[in-house]
């Protein structure tokens, strides 16, 4: 299938091959698409360069997003490598450890700034940037959790960006609509990557998630990878700020619990 044949998408968040972007990358390299990486540190290059190559990329550029040079940098070699792109991934989050657990109220102003500049500015600032490369309209995603609607324990601050990055999806639908240019969150369920071992109780979370999603399964990087792939192909052309759930269906209990059947 070739949902993303001649289309240019370029990739932010792969850290390793358990990341979402990686999937999502994977995903759209099957559908046909030509794929450009960025990564966050230099330590990572060594990473994401060979699963950049294993998918007949050589683009693959340093950007931490909270440099404005650097993101000018990256969508500068974008423009003289590929002249225009279809495709941006923002698949990108941090706050500091110790606001991944316990109460919300004892966030700090750095870590709260931190949080929001990592995880929402920067989605701004990257659409802002992609827009100009988008003459003929393109599709921009984000990754989003349930945290950023409803109260998850210990996901606090990132709940609080979570909800500000959906917020930022719609309005950035709104200001890029007239141009042909979607902009859409996935809210996937729970994956085990190298962000989500950083949030204090994770593991039991995920355990559990499969016996109480509706569709007792856990959620994966292909599956996610998926509703990318749909939601920047052609077939997904009359959808924007849209925040889309690939979860299982876990979003739509009201209480979820363990049924009493499926106890052993
Ligand atoms: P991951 O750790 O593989 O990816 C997070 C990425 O953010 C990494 O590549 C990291 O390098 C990048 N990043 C952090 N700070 C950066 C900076 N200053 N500049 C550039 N990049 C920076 O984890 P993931 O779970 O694949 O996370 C991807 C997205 O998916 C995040 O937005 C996360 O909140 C979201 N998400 C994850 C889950 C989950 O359960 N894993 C669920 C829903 C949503």
């Amino acid at each position: 299938m070739t949902l993303l044949a001649g289309k240019r998408a370029l990739i932010f968040g792969v850290a390793n091959d358990h990341s979402i972007a990686w999937g999502i990358a994977r995903a759209m390299h099957e559908h046909g698409a030509e794929l450009a990486f960025s990564y966050a540190s230099p330590m990572l290059e060594r990473r994401v360069r060979p699963l950049a190559e294993s998918v007949g990329s050589d683009f693959v550029e340093l950007c931490d997003v909270t440099d404005d040079q650097q993101i000018e940098a990256v969508f500068a070699k974008a423009s003289d490598q590929f002249k225009r792109l279809d495709i941006l991934v923002h698949a990108i989050a941090f706050a500091n450890r110790e606001d991944l657990e316990g109460s919300f109220y004892t966030t700090s102003r750095e870590g709260f700034r931190i949080a929001m500049d990592v995880s929402v500015y920067s989605f701004v600032a990257l659409s802002r940037a992609a827009q100009g490369l988008m003459p003929e309209g393109g599709s921009i995603l984000t990754l989003t959790y349930y945290g950023g609607q409803k109260v998850v324990a210990n996901y606090n601050v990132m709940g609080v960006a979570k909800a500000a990055l959906e917020s930022a999806t719609r309005y950035l639908a709104a200001d890029l609509g007239p141009k042909g240019i979607r902009v859409n969150a996935i809210s996937a369920g729970p994956v085990r990557t190298l962000s989500a071992a950083g949030v204090r109780g994770f593991k039991s979370m995920y355990r559990e998630f499969a016996e109480i999603a509706p569709l007792r399964r856990q959620i994966s990087a292909e599956d996610i990878g998926g509703a990318a792939v749909w939601l920047a192909s052609d077939l997904a052309r009359s959808v924007t700020g849209e925040v889309l759930f690939v979860d299982s269906g876990y979003n739509i209990l009201g209480v979820p619990s363990i049924d009493a059947t499926n106890r052993t």
